[in-house]
């Protein structure tokens, strides 16, 4: 039997085998609010939430709001409307700055137990003095600085009598440890910020490392885990544990699993605030965005980024998955839920010679051939329809399935045609293709001649009926595979894909017409759209989720 479960789960299973109950079992899915959440934070979220289901136990939500320079309440809101989107529920909202006495009070005892000082010494003076992984590191002139000393000058900074950067809090640990992250580390610094829900009550504020290993103490997490960049802080996270963990509490332990990375975009939220503030892209929900915001504009139902997570599973090494993967869940998943409907994306006239002109008729057409409960629709049919430019040539090879001179060719769900003449404008432009239809050949109808085999099916549109929308189609964000391996902004901003957008006006279904943002379909033979945003009740706008098939494989 193949074994369904990762290595943390194992690692789970080991604890719980040692005595650990499986009650006191206790996750948490822990972003910092200074940005929107990407596709990277979709496996945190679903390695987090899926143990929380799997074993039965409590999820906390926690915003790592320690930073007041770069948090805002926006990002809690959208982080909270993603995960809910997802199709999570936590258990549990919580804030490290509800904390923050807590910490404080802790830190007041690091320096009390000799385990804490303040530094007077600039940052760079510190970073003078850490050394390098080979070169150790050398103690601060003010290591030594007595107890008393250091509780009067850091209820000093507390109390914000003191300027930024003029003192910081260290742990005293060791400035030649092997590891750079245990060379006295900064605990806390004074940032004199109004904090979005402290406000101003506070002016030191802690670092990360300070407030994370923590923070999972005071909520009792079982398990914390983090991405394999955090493995270094692992000594660290222990290290500070060790000077609070009380008896008959649980301490929480840090474990780590591989980043995801996908091909072609960038899963870091620095970068991408770098593409929004420079106007790379339109938003952090531009629909070529990986945030959870741009792909749920694209179109991207929640289910397919849970399955493609799922697919990709949680492992201890970092890989790049290709971003066709992606694309091929979230066919999987449309595919099973949209309605079919026909648009044409650039048009050329069909002119039905032998149809009544003044004649509109209504084809019944399948809503949904993968599921029967969907239904059917009726669309207007007439002597003028539109098909696509490319589903025509005078002349073709036996390879081209489309309409040809003397050729026939079934209108889906109505009659099959065949093309007699073309009309060209003065620069040999096709401007019209006159054809007959043969009437008793209608999709559905019993007859003999509507079951005749045809080599092909187009889309089309009844000229006098269809609705004129816009539809955006996107293309990759970056031709690079690899632009995370970018070394600054400048040679990142130059791999983008410069023509990465192009819009068309098309002509649509008139079932249409009411659409909602939001609403998905397919537009057969082109892939699947949703209604944007952008939409007014007389102009739709559709953005192109992915085509029906993978195009980049033959590129
Ligand atoms: P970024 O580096 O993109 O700014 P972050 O790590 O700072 O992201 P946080 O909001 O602090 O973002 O992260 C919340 C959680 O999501 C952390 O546990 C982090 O390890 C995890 N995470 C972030 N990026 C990824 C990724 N690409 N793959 C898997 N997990 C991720
Ligand atoms: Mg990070």
């Amino acid at each position: 039997m193949i074994d369904q479960k990762n290595f943390i789960e194992h690692i789970i299973d080991e604890d719980l085998k040692d005595g650990f109950l499986q009650s006191k079992l206790k996750f948490r899915f822990p972003p910092e609010p200074n940005g929107y959440l990407h596709i990277g934070h979709v496996k945190a979220i679903c390695v987090n939430f899926n143990l929380a289901k799997k074993y039965n136990t409590p999820i906390v939500l926690r915003f790592d709001d320690t930073n007041p320079e770069k948090e805002e309440k926006k990002y809690i809101d959208a982080i909270k409307k993603d995960v809910t989107w997802l199709g999570f529920k936590w258990s549990e909202e919580r804030y490290a700055s509800d904390y923050f006495q807590r910490l404080f009070d802790w830190a007041i005892k690091l320096i009390k137990n000799n385990k804490a000082y303040v530094e007077s010494q600039s940052s760079e003076q510190i970073a003078q003095q850490k050394g390098t992984p080979t070169l150790l590191g050398q103690n601060s002139p003010f290591r030594d600085r007595s107890i008393e000393e250091n509780l009067e000058l850091f209820y000093k900074m507390k109390e914000g009598s003191c300027d930024e950067g003029a003192h910081v809090l260290r742990a005293k640990i060791n400035m030649s440890s092997p590891n750079m992250l245990m060379r006295d580390p900064v605990i806390y610094r004074v940032l004199k910020k109004s904090h979005p829900r402290t406000k101003n009550k506070w002016v030191v504020y802690p670092m990360y490392d300070w407030a994370h290993g923590e923070s999972d103490y005071i909520e009792q997490i079982s398990h914390s885990l983090c991405t394999l960049e955090f493995e270094p802080h692992r000594e660290l996270y222990d290290w500070f544990l060790d000077q609070i963990v009380e008896k008959d509490k649980i301490r929480p332990k840090q474990r780590e699993f591989a980043r995801l990375n996908l091909s072609h975009t960038i899963t870091s939220k620095r970068k991408l605030l770098h593409l929004v503030e420079e106007g790379c892209v339109l938003g952090w929900d531009d629909p070529r965005m990986p945030t959870i915001s741009g792909l749920r504009r694209r179109g991207y139902p929640p289910e397919a980024l849970v399955a493609f997570v799922n697919t990709v599973g949680v492992a201890k090494r970092e890989n790049t998955i290709e971003a066709s993967l992606l694309e091929f869940c979230a066919r999987e998943e449309l595919n099973k839920t949209s309605k079919r409907v026909m648009v044409v994306l650039d048009p050329v006239k069909i002119v039905i010679t032998n149809y009544p002109k003044e004649k509109t008729e209504l084809i019944s057409s399948e809503n949904n051939p993968e599921n029967p409960e969907s239904g059917s629709r009726e669309i207007p049919f007439s002597n003028e329809v539109f098909i696509e430019r490319e589903d025509f040539k005078p002349e073709a090879n036996r390879k081209f399935f489309r309409l040809t001179l003397g050729k026939e060719v079934r209108l889906k769900s109505a009659y099959i045609i065949c093309a007699n003449e073309v009309v060209y404008d003065n620069n040999q432009n096709i401007i019209q293709i006159n054809c007959t239809y043969d009437p008793l050949s209608k999709s559905g109808s019993g007859t003999l001649e509507s079951q005749r085999k045809v080599k092909g099916t187009l889309h089309w549109v009844s000229k006098k009926e269809a609705i004129k929308v816009e539809v955006r189609e996107y293309d990759r964000l970056f031709l690079d595979p690899s632009p995370s391996l970018a070394k600054n902004n400048t040679e990142l901003t130059e791999m983008l894909n410069p023509s990465s957008v192009s819009s068309v006006a098309a002509f649509a279904e008139p079932s249409l017409l009411n659409s909602q943002e939001g609403d998905q379909f397919q537009f057969q033979r082109k892939g699947y759209f949703v209604v944007d945003r952008d939409s007014e009740a007389h102009n739709l706008v559709f953005n192109k989720t992915v085509s029906l098939r993978d195009n980049w494989k033959k590129a």
